[in-house]
C-alpha cells in the first residue's frame, strides 16, 4: 500500500494546481453537466485530470469510468487529497448516489451509457423524490407513468409534479420514482426512471429559500416520454431501489458535513476572537467554554464513528446499526455548530448584507440558515429516529 500512497502523492503533487488546494466556497463547487461552469481555468484542469484518472469515481471500474480500486486505495487517495488540502474536483449527485445503484442494478447497457459521463462530469443530475403530497410517506407518490407500446420502442407517459428537486434547473437528467401500478400494493407500483431534462413536457420553476439562496425547484412534467429502456430494475421493482439510494446520499450527507467542518476554524479560536480571553488565556465565559467544548468532543466521537462504520465496511461486514445513525448525527451536530457561531458572534452573526458586517460574518449567518434543512433532506431526524428504532433496536412499528 505504501508503493500505491507514493504514486498517488507523485499524482496529486503534479496534477493538482496550488490553486485548487484551498478550501472552497460553495460558490466555487464544480458541478459539471452539459453546460458546465467552472470559477477558473484551474478548477477546469482538475476536474479533467481527476476525471482522466477515474479519481472523481474512485471505486468503480475502469471500464465504467472509475479507477478500479479497492476501498482500501480509495482510502489512500481520500488521505493524500486531505493532507495536500485538494478540493473535491467534482461534485455530483450522479456519482454519490445514481452511480452506486445503477452499478448493482443496473444492465450492462445502461452503465455503459450512464456511467462514464458522470464520472467524467458530462452529465448533472437531480433527483426527483419528493412531490408536494410525498415527502417522508415518499411511498404516497403520485407521479403517474403509463405504458405505451410493446419491445424496443416502448416509452412510458409521465405525468406529475416534484418538488424540493435541488438544482433541476441546471440538471441534463434527473433520476425519478414513478408510479407504474395504480393498482398495486403502494410500495409495488413504483418504478425508478432516468429522464432527460430537455424532454418536452418538462417545466422547472425555483423556489426561494430563507438562507437567500435556490438550489430547489418544483418541476412539473406533463405527458413526458421516457423511453423504458430508461428504467432501471424491473416495473414495479423501484421501492429497493430508491431506498437503496437513499442509504447512499445520507451517507453522503454524513460525510460532507463532517469534512467541512473539520476544515473550519476551530469554535474556540472564533470565541476568543470575538470575546476574547479571561487572565488564564481560557474563555471568560464558562457557560460558552462548555458549550463548544460539548460540541467538540461531539465532533470527535462522530468522526470516530464514521471511521468504525468504513472499518465495517472495509471488512466486508457491511454497514452495521451506526451507519444509521449517522446521517441524524451529523446534521444535527451540524445544526449546532453553525448556531454556536452565531451565538459567539452575537449581533454582528445576524447580519444579511450592508457594510456593518464582514464576508466572514455574512456567511456564518447564511450556513446557519442553510443548516436547518439538513435534518430534513436525504430523510429527515424523526424519520432516521423511526428507523433507528425499528432497525437498530428492534422496537414495535
Ligand atoms: C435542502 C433540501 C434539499 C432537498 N432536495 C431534494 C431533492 O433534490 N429531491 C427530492 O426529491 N427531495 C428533496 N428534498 C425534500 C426532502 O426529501 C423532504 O423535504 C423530506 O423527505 C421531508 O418531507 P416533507 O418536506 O414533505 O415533510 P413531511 O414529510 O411533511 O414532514 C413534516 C414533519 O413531520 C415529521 N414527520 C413526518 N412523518 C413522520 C413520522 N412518521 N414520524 C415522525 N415524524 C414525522 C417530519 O419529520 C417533519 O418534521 C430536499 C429537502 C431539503 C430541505
Amino acid at each position: 500500500m505504501q508503493a500505491f500512497r507514493d504514486e498517488v502523492r507523485a499524482w496529486l503533487e503534479t496534477a493538482c494546481p496550488v490553486s485548487m488546494r484551498t478550501p472552497a466556497k460553495e460558490s466555487e463547487d464544480v458541478w459539471g453537466g452539459r453546460k458546465p461552469w467552472f470559477p477558473s481555468e484551474d478548477a477546469r484542469l482538475w476536474m479533467q485530470r481527476a476525471a482522466e484518472r477515474g479519481f472523481t469515481a474512485p471505486t468503480w471500474p475502469r471500464a465504467y469510468g472509475g479507477a478500479g480500486l479497492s476501498r482500501d486505495q480509495a482510502r489512500v487517495l481520500a488521505e493524500e487529497m486531505k493532507r495536500l488540502g485538494c478540493r473535491t474536483p467534482l461534485k455530483s449527485f450522479g456519482i454519490w448516489m445514481l452511480g452506486p445503484v445503477l452499478l448493482e442494478y443496473g444492465s450492462e447497457a445502461q452503465k455503459l451509457q450512464f456511467l462514464p459521463g458522470i464520472a467524467r462530469g458530462e452529465t448533472r443530475w437531480c433527483q426527483g423524490y419528493s412531490e408536494p403530497g410525498a415527502g417522508s410517506d415518499l411511498a404516497s407518490l403520485a407521479t403517474r407513468a403509463l405504458r405505451d407500446g410493446d419491445g424496443p420502442t416502448a416509452s412510458y407517459v409521465v405525468s406529475g409534479q416534484k418538488i424540493w428537486t435541488s438544482h433541476a434547473d441546471k440538471a441534463d437528467w434527473m433520476f425519478c420514482l414513478v408510479r407504474t401500478g395504480a393498482e398495486q400494493p403502494k410500495h409495488e407500483g413504483i418504478s425508478f426512471l432516468l429522464i432527460d431534462m430537455q424532454s418536452p413536457g418538462i417545466s422547472v420553476r425555483p423556489i426561494e429559500l430563507i438562507s437567500g439562496a435556490s438550489p430547489f425547484c418544483e418541476t412539473f412534467l406533463d405527458e413526458v416520454r421516457v423511453p423504458v429502456a430508461q428504467r432501471i430494475g424491473p416495473e414495479g421493482g423501484g421501492w429497493t431501489i430508491a431506498k437503496k439510494l437513499l442509504e447512499h446520499e445520507r451517507a453522503a450527507i454524513s460525510q460532507l458535513r463532517d469534512s467541512a467542518s473539520s476544515e473550519e476554524e476551530p469554535l474556540e479560536t472564533l470565541a476568543k476572537r470575538y470575546l476574547g480571553t479571561g487572565a488564564d488565556g481560557a474563555l471568560a465565559d464558562p457557560a460558552l467554554r462548555d458549550r463548544i467544548t460539548q460540541a467538540n468532543m461531539d465532533f470527535l466521537c462522530n468522526q470516530l464513528t464514521l471511521r468504525r462504520s468504513a472499518a465495517a465496511a472495509q471488512s466486508g461486514r457491511g454497514p452495521g446499526g451506526e451507519a444509521l445513525m449517522l446521517k441524524l448525527y451529523a446534521t444535527e451536530l451540524n445544526k449546532r455548530r453553525r448556531e454556536l457561531k452565531v451565538v459567539i458572534e452575537g449581533f454582528q452573526g445576524l447580519g444579511w448584507d450592508g457594510d456593518g458586517f464582514s464576508a466572514e460574518e455574512l456567511r456564518h449567518t447564511r450556513e446557519w440558515l442553510r443548516s436547518r434543512a439538513n435534518s430534513i433532506e436525504g430523510g429527515s431526524s424523526e424519520i432516521q429516529l423511526n428507523i433507528i428504532a425499528k432497525r437498530v433496536l428492534g422496537l414495535p412499528d
